[in-house]
């Protein structure tokens, strides 16, 4: 139970990666909250089953382009759970096209989600933390590699997370909290489906040509919050099946 006693918060839990995430540090043994913006029954559905495994597990509805409700839900977590060891930052959204038809309420709502969320939450986070802590933020292998058109706002706003995740971990690091980013490649979810229309393009461009399983993501993102990891700070971690190689 490599995660007894700890209180993880992941931001985006309800589907896809954060959901993932989710249920495997909380299998880990922590106490685990997670918010979302719309899918209540989805977010029910992840407490009951997580519950049932006999875990504390908590979902709060809280829409990261709000950022009030986003430190809010990082003080409740505290609060309810008396300490916060793990902050996950994988809400995301996607909007695809060329710039040309990108509008400016996409470019808000991404940087929002994205960005100022991020920010937000570490804050709200950090006044929670101690020694042990760690701060993931979910990139995207487009931080490092933009091998075609269409993703400029999604790629611009997720490399804002590499300088935030280095400026903050020479921040923290004298705390003995680690502040990391995940980039993972293709990963099979509402998002993107392997099944989608444009997984060949995709598939043309990693070394192993497949999708990730969200549990493949899940995985590195325990390894960074474990205390296996305690020399990891302001670092990336790919995970991509090759594709920024
Ligand atoms: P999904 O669309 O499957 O899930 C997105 C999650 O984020 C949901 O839980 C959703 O909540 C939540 N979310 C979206 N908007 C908000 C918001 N405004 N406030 C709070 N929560 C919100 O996406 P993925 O699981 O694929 O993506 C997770 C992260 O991984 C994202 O940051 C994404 O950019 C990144 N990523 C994904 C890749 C992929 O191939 N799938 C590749 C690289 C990076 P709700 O259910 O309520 O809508």
């Amino acid at each position: 139970m490599k995660f007894k006693g700890k209180v993880a918060l992941v931001t985006g839990g309800s589907r896809g990666i954060g959901a993932a995430i989710v249920q495997h540090l909380a299998r880990g043994g922590a106490d685990v909250a997670f918010t979302y913006a719309a899918s209540d029954q989805a977010a029910d559905r992840i407490v009951r089953e997580l519950r049932l495994d006999g875990r504390r597990v908590l979902s709060i509805k809280a829409d990261s382009r709000d950022p009030a409700a986003v430190r809010s839900a990082v003080d409740h977590v505290a609060n309810q759970f008396g300490r916060l060891d793990i902050l996950v930052n994988s809400a995301g959204i996607f909007y695809a096209g060329p710039v040309e038809n990108v509008s400016l309420q996409e470019i808000d709502d991404t940087l929002a989600i994205h960005v100022r969320a991020v920010f937000v939450a570490s804050q709200a986070a950090l006044a929670h933390m101690g020694t042990g802590g760690s701060i993931i933020s979910i990139g995207s292998c487009f931080a490092q590699r933009v091998p075609y058109g269409g993703v400029t706002l999604y790629a611009m706003s997720k490399s804002a997370l590499i300088g935030f995740t280095k400026g903050l971990a020479r921040e923290v690091g004298e705390r003995g909290i680690t502040v990391n980013i995940i980039d993972p490649g293709s990963t099979d979810t509402d998002m993107n489906p392997a099944d989608g229309p444009t997984v060949e393009a995709e598939l043309e461009l990693m070394a192993i040509r497949r999708y990730a399983e969200r549990s493949e993501i899940a995985a590195a993102v325990g390894f960074l919050a474990s205390a296996e990891s305690r020399f990891i700070t302001g670092s990336s971690l790919a995970i991509d099946g090759g594709f920024t190689a």
